[in-house]
């Protein structure tokens, strides 16, 4: 676990988290100390949350699209009192036109920057390049492999929304083969106790053999349902998905996945204090007539992503000379 244990802010001894790779870079203990901080940054004043991150740059690096990840880090780092520097659409942008490697941009972007946000289009890209990197490295989402920052503001927002994460019924539904916030909450979920999870899937998209002999392993308890409905009506946390359509080898894999769409006549089939989690963006998946109802909490869980960025960021970098 890459976890240091340090003298910092005044605070004798506090953990705190270094490069945020995968989920297993944290355990529970981080996660509940991370969703305190981001409680905690949102109440906190405009001026004192400038001085957190005072002179801190953060590069931003990203390989693939990103809506949500790259504005609410730049968002954090900003009302943090840090800098951020970016390379949006790197694939094109930088130097990876003309074949350099990871590593090499990891060695480099280190020397400007206290910390380094990236997202990239190979799964174990971002982990093979990690040991050159002089600072920090945070992963935005890696291939089809993990989105660790997501999964964090996903069981932030499953705790803000229903009080606790322990012992609930969760529903993970769409894009499990590909779908990396999948993979990185699953894995989170599993630091929990009691979390009981039902995937529905199209049969060609389900978890990479891998990740469920993994979770197997933990003890969490996963099964697949294939009555759509009868899913939505047991499950206190719906957890829908898109289709990673960039990753599919034969688009013809999610034309099943149609069935799995959740519609306004859906809602009738939710229990009272259910709550809709999608990471976004959602193409079909969830019908914009959802959006109004109470239960459907995706909205805010992106605004949680900007409170937990900010928390991750600040554990990180918060209260470090530089
Ligand atoms: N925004 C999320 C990701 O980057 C989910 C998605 O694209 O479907 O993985």
């Amino acid at each position: 676990m890459a976890v240091v244990s340090m003298s910092a802010g005044g605070q004798a001894g506090r953990r705190r988290l270094y490069h945020v790779v995968s989920t297993l870079d944290f355990g529970r203990e981080d996660v509940e100390r991370l969703m305190d901080k981001a409680e905690q940054l949102r109440t906190e004043s405009r001026e004192r949350l400038r001085r957190r991150l005072e002179g801190a740059v953060v590069a931003s690096l990203f390989y693939e699209p990103s809506t949500r990840t790259r504005l609410s880090f730049e968002a954090a780092v900003t009302r943090l009192g840090g800098r951020t520097l970016g390379a949006e659409n790197a694939r094109e942008n930088s130097s990876a036109k003309k074949g350099e490697s990871l590593a090499d941009v990891f060695r480099v972007v280190g020397c400007y920057a206290d910390a380094i946000v990236v997202r990239h289009h190979e799964t174990d890209e971002i982990a093979r390049a990690l040991p050159v990197s002089p600072v920090p490295v945070i992963n935005a989402g890696a291939g089809s492999g993990e989105h660790p920052t997501q999964a964090l503001l996903d069981v932030y927002t499953i705790r803000r929304e229903l009080g606790q994460v322990d012992d609930l019924s969760v529903c993970v539904i769409g894009d499990l083969k590909y779908g990396r916030t999948v993979h990185s909450l699953l894995r989170t979920l599993a630091y929990f106790r009691g979390v009981r999870v039902t995937l529905v899937y199209p049969q060609s998209l389900g978890l990479p053999d891998g990740l469920r002999a993994e979770l197997a392993a933990t003890g969490l308890i996963i099964r697949r349902e294939t009555d759509f409905r009868q899913a939505l009506r047991s499950a206190d946390v719906i957890y829908q998905t898109r289709i990673q359509r960039e990753r599919l080898l034969d688009p013809a894999e999610a034309r099943e996945a149609e069935a799995f769409h959740i519609l306004p006549e859906h809602l009738a089939d939710l229990q009272p204090h259910a709550r809709i989690l999608h990471p976004l963006p959602r193409v079909s998946e969830i019908h914009p007539a959802v959006d109004d109802d109470e239960r459907a909490a995706y909205f805010r869980q992106a605004e949680n992503g900007l409170y937990m960025r900010m928390a991750l960021l600040d554990d990180i970098l918060g209260g470090v000379e530089r």
